[in-house]
């Protein structure tokens, strides 16, 4: 059993990267559990090369260790397609032809992180009329595979779990979620999908990840359960090693408040005045980022200077549990105060 670190190498890490990794790593270790490091480079359009490079590197200099082989993603296609068949031939899945357009115009506007619920126009046309989709897919009209997730209000869609920052969750999977894009029709595997694959075939049973991703928690165990169904994630970790976790134990999770920057926008890899590369050029120490990121999560009553096993030694949830509800926001001078402590 394990934590993960799941960076998508999309640029430098900035400083909410590093305190989401901090957090992530004091998780997994206050359990005595491994972290892994897996790269979600599956976004191919979005990654950047070297950064993966630049990520080991940033997580190295803070002190965040991870065991075993780096997974990357962009390497298990091979693997994806396999389950993806078979979540196709289990009935899971059906073709969608929307464009984006057409889905932005039939779908009731949502408050809030923007997600938007598909309206489920393509669900109909493969309910009613299967061969008439099937013959579109045959024909290679382009495009995406949804995930048919229980209807809004449907019983099986309610998911109930509990974060260890946010508290009780209670989603309702239709009118929350809805039928999610497993594939788009660019033909790379989406985000939910790998995931929660990954996840399971790793053994992760500790995930900590910002509080953007609580939503999709909620589909990531419907997901996991429907893999488990279909026999995937019972018989192996996915490196050839020895299973000595339950797998159909549902993750524990942990999702934090986000880093915003002093104007109250959340903190992005592009702005390079708070990544750890400009940072680290500044001089500024590992111990300062490691002390400042400790803070943020409710740690220390005040930053200052610690390596990673010193914050581990005051971690506890109950203290990240205390200062959620407010997204911290980092001061313009953050690099002056970080070379100063
Ligand atoms: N790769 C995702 C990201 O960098 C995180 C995925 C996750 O933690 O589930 O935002």
């Amino acid at each position: 059993m394990s934590g993960r670190f799941a960076p998508t190498p999309s640029g430098r890490m900035h400083l909410g990267n590093a305190y989401a990794m901090l957090a992530a790593w004091l998780s997994a270790r206050a359990r005595g559990e491994e972290m892994r490091l897996r790269i979600e480079d599956i976004d191919v359009p979005r990654v950047m090369p070297g950064a993966d490079a630049w990520i080991r590197d940033d997580l190295a200099w803070l002190g965040l260790d991870w065991s075993g082989d780096v997974v990357y993603q962009s390497r298990r296609t091979a693997l994806y397609d396999e389950v993806f068949a078979t979540l196709c031939d289990a009935g899971l899945l059906y073709p969608c032809f929307c464009s984006r357009a057409e889905i932005r115009a039939a779908s009731a506007p949502q408050e809030g992180d923007r997600f938007i619920v598909y309206p489920g126009t393509c669900r109909r046309l493969h309910d009613e009329h299967p061969d008439e989709a099937a013959a579109r897919v045959r024909a290679g009209e382009r495009h995406a595979w949804r995930l048919a997730a229980p209807h809004a209000g449907a019983r099986e869609g309610r998911i109930l779990f509990d974060d260890r920052v946010y508290g009780a969750q209670d989603y309702d999977l239709g009118s929350a979620l809805g039928d999610v894009v497993l594939r788009r029709s660019d033909g790379l595997y989406a985000y939910q999908f790998v995931v929660t694959l990954d996840d399971l075939l790793m053994g992760v049973d500790d995930i900590v990840r910002g509080r953007d991703l609580l939503r999709s928690t909620a589909l990531q165990i419907w997901l996991r359960q429907r893999l488990l169904d279909c026999g995937i994630g019972g018989g192996s970790d996915g490196s050839g090693g020895d299973v000595r976790w339950t797998p159909a134990q549902t993750p524990d999770y942990a999702h934090l408040p986000l880093l915003d920057n002093a104007a109250g926008v959340r903190l992005a890899k592009r702005v390079r005045s708070l990544d750890l590369g400009h940072l680290r050029e500044q001089g500024v120490r590992p111990q300062a980022v490691v002390g400042y990121c400790a803070w943020a999560l409710g740690l220390v009553e005040r930053p200052r200077a610690m390596d990673a096993p010193e914050a581990l030694a005051c971690f506890d949830w109950r203290r990240a549990r205390a200062v959620c509800g407010r997204d911290l926001k980092v001061p313009d001078d953050i690099g002056a105060r970080l070379l100063a402590m």
